[in-house]
């Protein structure tokens, strides 16, 4: 009797997961999920992103019910729970997913070594567009610089279509536990957890849903068609595909995404948007081979410094420049947050605030419903400029904030005080606009000296002397 473990980790999905494709197939099959108690400890991962994970986790085991099989959801220390379990079920293999981080091959290493004498433990590639054979480099020479990469691929650039999910799985190995914890037993706060309604969109995690979303930017809006104009979009459902949650949970492979890019190439013509898509999805590639590359360095050597009073306020959205605190708030409210708004909040913690980038990296990874070990650490030090790619990197915020929120919309959303002041660059300087009214920024970097005055159109300001009472 051979009996299998399929360890899932971001890979929360049915189809197109190789790990449902083993060959020979097994006789018996357990699937489990461990979410690792380390994190909560740690506090590592937020009552979003724990809300959205039991969501999809809830949404696979349906799936795998359908099929024949279930779902197995512990808490603890993920490589014991999954070496018992092979040690109890006398099982003939483990497989699991082949993780950009490097904690993640640690865990898969220490696994390895302790089921020495009982069994293999195999990874698999999956979830990106490429795999090894199919990268057209090795990874250890991965290079430095995104555009370096893109062009090289570019030049060999065949992605393989995604697999269809299985019909049926093995049954469940006889007498072996199943099931979920209820939420609210592992973490009440993640049970009670609602995003801000001013987040406009509502995030839901499961395979299904994930199709759902898939299917409505392509086909429903039709979205995808304006995608290079809207994608630095800050208000709003459709500026962006907000496909990141989904695959960063591996609901969805990218590889998915792509063949339905193709499908809407094939009936509407690439366009510049579509290749913008393409484009993004390659950032993505850059980031999982970048950290497989990079292994521990990815975070930084040294500990990070304590948070001190600047880093405090830059988490709650209160460093008194309202492009950065509604971002800021957006993130604690919604635990997303459009790309145009991580690189302005980035720039301004690491550049203006002088805070050690991992020390945001960090709070990101707590934060974000859509963390990715990879997209995360490695755009926090893109923006940063250490590590890989050292060029120098800084946003005028005030020119951002011009340029991507003109009448100040976005900024009003989530600090509604501002609408008090008349639309437009007093929104983005209230405490010039209304002095005494808004406090001074924590940081005015010199380069702010001049008031970024307000257009013809929208009058001079201060329009209330005393600013909103
Ligand atoms: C400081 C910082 C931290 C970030 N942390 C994460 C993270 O933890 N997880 C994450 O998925 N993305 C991260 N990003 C990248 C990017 O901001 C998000 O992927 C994007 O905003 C998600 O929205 P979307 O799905 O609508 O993206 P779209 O614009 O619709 O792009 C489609 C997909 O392409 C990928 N993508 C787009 N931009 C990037 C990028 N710069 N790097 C890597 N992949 C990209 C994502 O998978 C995204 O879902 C980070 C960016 C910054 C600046």
């Amino acid at each position: 009797m051979k009996t299998e473990i399929v360890w899932l980790r971001n890979d929360l999905r049915v189809a197109d997961n190789p790990l449902f494709g083993g060959d020979p197939r097994p006789d018996q099959l357990l699937c489990v999920h461990v979410l690792d108690r380390r994190w909560l400890a740690d506090r590592r991962i937020g009552p979003a992103r724990l809300a959205f994970l039991w969501q999809c986790l809830i949404g696979l085991r349906g799936e795998l019910l359908k099929r024949g099989s279930d779902l197995l959801v512990r808490v603890g220390e993920p490589e014991t729970i999954v070496a018992s379990l092979a040690e109890a079920l006398d099982a003939t293999r483990v497989r699991v997913r082949q993780e950009a981080g490097w904690e993640e091959a640690r865990g898969v290493a220490r696994l390895r070594r302790r089921l020495e004498a009982v069994c293999p433990v195999e990874t698999q590639e999956s979830g990106t567009l490429l795999d090894t054979p199919r990268l057209p480099m090795a990874i250890e020479a991965v290079p430095p610089s995104f555009s370096r990469f893109r062009r090289r691929v570019a030049r060999a650039w065949r992605v393989p279509g995604a697999r269809g999910a299985p019909v049926t799985l093995p049954p469940w190995p006889s007498g072996a536990p199943r099931g979920l914890p209820a939420l609210h037993e592992v973490c009440p706060t993640a049970a009670a957890w609602r995003a801000s309604p001013a987040g406009g969109f509502r995030f839901e995690g499961g395979e299904a849903p994930a199709r759902v979303r898939l299917e409505h930017f392509l086909w429903g809006s039709g979205a995808v068609a304006r995608y290079r104009q809207t994608r630095n979009g800050l208000v709003g459902a459709d500026f962006s595909t907000r496909l990141s949650p989904w695959l960063a949970h591996g609901c969805l492979s990218a590889r998915q995404v792509h063949d339905a890019l193709c499908d809407w190439e094939d009936e509407h013509g690439a366009n510049p948007s579509s290749e913008a898509l393409r484009s993004e999805l390659l950032w993505r590639e850059y980031f999982h081979w970048a950290a497989r590359q990079e292994g521990r360095a990815l975070f930084g050597g040294r500990e990070p410094p304590a948070r001190d009073s600047r880093f405090e306020a830059w988490c709650r959205g209160a460093t008194g420049v309202p492009f950065v605190d509604a971002g800021m708030r957006e993130l604690a409210g919604t635990g997303w947050l459009s790309n145009r708004a991580r690189q302005n909040v980035a720039s301004y913690l690491i550049k203006d605030l002088g805070v050690d980038w991992r020390l945001g990296a960090a709070w990101f990874e707590r934060c974000l419903i859509d963390y990715d070990v990879a997209s995360n650490w490695g755009n926090w030090r893109y923006v940063a400029g250490v590590g890989r790619d050292t060029r120098e990197r800084g946003f005028h915020i005030l020119r951002q904030a011009e340029h991507y929120d003109p009448e100040g919309a976005y900024v009003a959303r989530w600090q509604p005080a501002l609408a008090e002041l008349a639309p437009g660059m007093a929104r983005h300087q209230p405490w010039r606009a209304a002095p005494g009214a808004f406090p001074a920024p924590l940081a005015v970097p010199d380069h702010w000296q001049e008031a970024l005055l307000p257009r013809p159109d929208q009058g001079a300001w201060p329009h209330r002397p005393g600013g909103p009472s």
